[in-house]
């Protein structure tokens, strides 16, 4: 069986944090499809094309990584897309609380789907996309906190 990931998340903007999952799942699956999902209620501060662009850029000429928008329920992204792994990264407890909801939830709903977590590395725990869109808006300095190829 191909082992197919979908990495779902708002990316606005992708990160070293998100950088670092990828690259570590990389050797367990044949694809991942990382997969932006979009959520009327949550901040659109980058539009869905420089967003899916970013990301292209940085995996380019990687034939394992592909980058899709989506509206609606992750398990039936991952049913579109023949997946049957969601990635997801946890960096801290409440991450976990949050997490575990979800996991068990899509679970219940789609029993053929596992959610595989890797707990994010200590040297990028504490990058937010949240916090990196407040540094931003005040005209402070992110280039630590996200690739290169995120030319804001
Ligand atoms: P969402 O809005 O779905 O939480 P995000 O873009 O914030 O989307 O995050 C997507 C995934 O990446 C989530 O599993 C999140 O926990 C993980 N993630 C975000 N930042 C980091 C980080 N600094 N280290 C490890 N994982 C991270």
């Amino acid at each position: 069986m191909t082992r197919i990931a979908i990495f779902p998340g708002s990316f606005s903007p992708f990160t070293n944090g998100h950088k670092s999952i990828v690259d570590r799942a990389m050797p367990m699956f044949e694809k991942i499809i990382i997969a932006i999902g979009i959520n009327s209620k949550k901040d659109q501060y980058f539009s869905i094309e420089e967003r899916i662009q970013w990301i292209k850029d940085i995996y380019k000429g990687n034939s394992k990584i592909e980058v899709k928008f989506y509206e609606g329920l992750t398990i039936d992204m991952c049913e579109k897309e023949n997946a049957n792994y969601i990635l997801r990264g946890l960096r801290d407890s409440h991450d976990f609380k949050f997490e575990k909801n979800i996991a068990q939830t899509n679970k219940s709903l789609n029993p053929n789907i596992e959610t595989i977590f890797l707990v994010s590395h200590p040297q990028v725990s504490h990058i937010s996309s949240t916090i990196i869109r407040d540094i931003i808006k005040n005209g402070g300095d992110v280039s630590k906190f996200i690739p290169k190829e995120v030319n804001l």
